[in-house]
């Protein structure tokens, strides 16, 4: 066959095949060559970056698991019914997480807005399409003071008043007939706040004793893996977990899921339904199936296997770094619940290697591959977690150069 006619055989072809090196037509064998694999960062000009910090939104949250790829490639080729599909995951996500019902939204924070959006509205239409401005008093939301974060602007964003309490009698006189949920942030305490006033099985007991609903953020807080079964069976009617940290999912997707009167009503609030506070963070059906491959494959991976990876990538840094003298590694791990995976502090003697961490956080940075990481002083955090295979030994390598060439 000649190359000419190959290519108009080609054309006929699916988009898909035509990127392949080789092709095979009519079962005679073309050698193509092999097309430059196209460079959209190259395209666009943005600079890819290694993460040694941790999942943050700015930088893409985490990077999609295989499985979740292969949920997206595989499913995009068909139209489906969103109305179906959210339910039909919904239900096999809420069998997988033990609990009555749950949906895929568009993160974590979307999460919060439909889930405060249904605790208003439950399934009245004429509510939902109200929304954020429901007729008669503003709602209220209750929340502990030492709980207040960024986040909070999600909830806010129902049109509620946020009432902060200091402790267990006051979340009791607050409660009135205006109140329409309660909001626990699961992370606080992660986020340097002091202890709770309220822990869990308090906050939901009185939720539950004025019939208020809870919702828990706790969308950092995996692992350990049992913290997605663990607020339901306390008692919280709402759980949202982000997907595009450390599930692996979509960056874009997240997890919200309780009571089924309430997922009903947030479903409700939501996309594809047209008018409702959630139709402007609607979530797409490879998101959706992505969502529910990145859960499925965080259930039953092997936790302690992973766990001790990422242990030996901190040795294989350790030991590459530590071999000028003065340098010093540890492993940190927060005590949670938010972001409780093994990261680690390279330190060193300011005498004897004269550079701030501040200084080689900018020279990691500036330096190509371009990579992330942060600290202080003589204290450099490398995370390990979000870090492709071969990425642990160009990070160790590169923060092993720097500090090299500071040595005095
Ligand atoms: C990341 C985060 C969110 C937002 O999650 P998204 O999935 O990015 O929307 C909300 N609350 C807390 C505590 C978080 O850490």
């Amino acid at each position: 066959m000649k190359r000419r006619q190959v290519i108009k055989n080609l054309s006929v072809l699916p988009v898909a095949g035509v990127a392949l090196g080789s092709v095979s037509i009519a079962g005679c064998k073309v050698k193509e060559d092999p097309a430059p694999k196209r460079d959209f960062f190259k395209e666009l000009g943005v600079v890819p970056r290694i993460n040694a910090g941790g999942t943050m939104t700015y930088l893409s949250g985490s990077l999609m698991l295989p499985e979740v790829i292969e949920a997206i490639n595989s499913t995009c080729h068909d139209f489906a019914n969103m109305y179906e599909l959210q339910d039909k995951a919904g239900e096999k996500i809420a069998a997988m997480l033990k609990c009555e019902a749950a949906m895929v939204t568009s993160g974590a924070a979307a999460a919060l807005v439909v889930g405060t959006a249904a605790c208003i509205t439950g399934t009245d239409r004429d509510l939902i399409k109200s929304m954020p401005t429901p007729p008669g008093p503003q709602r209220e939301v209750i929340i502990q003071k030492s709980h207040r974060y960024v986040f909070d602007q999600a909830v806010r964003s129902a049109g509620i008043k946020l009432v902060d309490v200091d402790d267990a009698a006051q979340m009791e006189r607050s409660i009135n007939k205006n109140t329409v949920m309660a909001l626990f942030f699961n992370g606080a305490e992660s986020w340097g706040a002091p202890p709770d006033k309220i822990k869990h099985e308090e906050f939901v007991a009185i939720c539950k004793k004025h019939n208020i609903p809870s919702f828990i953020d706790a969308a950092a807080d995996v692992p350990p893996v049992e913290n997605l079964f663990k607020y339901q069976q306390i008692g919280f009617d709402l759980v949202t977990f982000s997907g595009g940290k450390m599930l692996m999912g979509p960056q874009s997707a997240g997890l919200l899921f309780g009571r089924k009167d309430l997922i009903e009503a947030a479903k409700l609030n939501y996309s594809p339904h047209e008018c409702p506070i959630g139709r402007p963070m609607k979530v797409n059906k490879e998101e959706i199936f992505g969502m529910y491959a990145a859960l499925k494959y965080y259930l039953e991976k092997d936790h302690e296997k992973e766990w001790q990876m990422w242990l030996d990538r901190i040795k294989h840094i350790a030991g590459k770094v530590e071999e000028i003298p003065t340098v010093k590694t540890e492993t940190s791990i927060p005590t949670g619940p938010a972001n409780v995976f093994p990261s680690m502090r390279i330190s060193w003697d300011a005498e004897k290697i004269k550079i701030t961490a501040q200084d080689i956080s900018k020279a990691l940075l500036d330096g190509t591959p371009s990579i992330i990481a942060g600290g202080r002083g003589n204290s450099l955090g490398i995370g390990v977690v979000l870090l492709r295979p071969e990425q642990v030994d160009i990070v160790a390598t590169r923060v092993k150069e720097i500090l090299q060439q500071a040595v005095s």
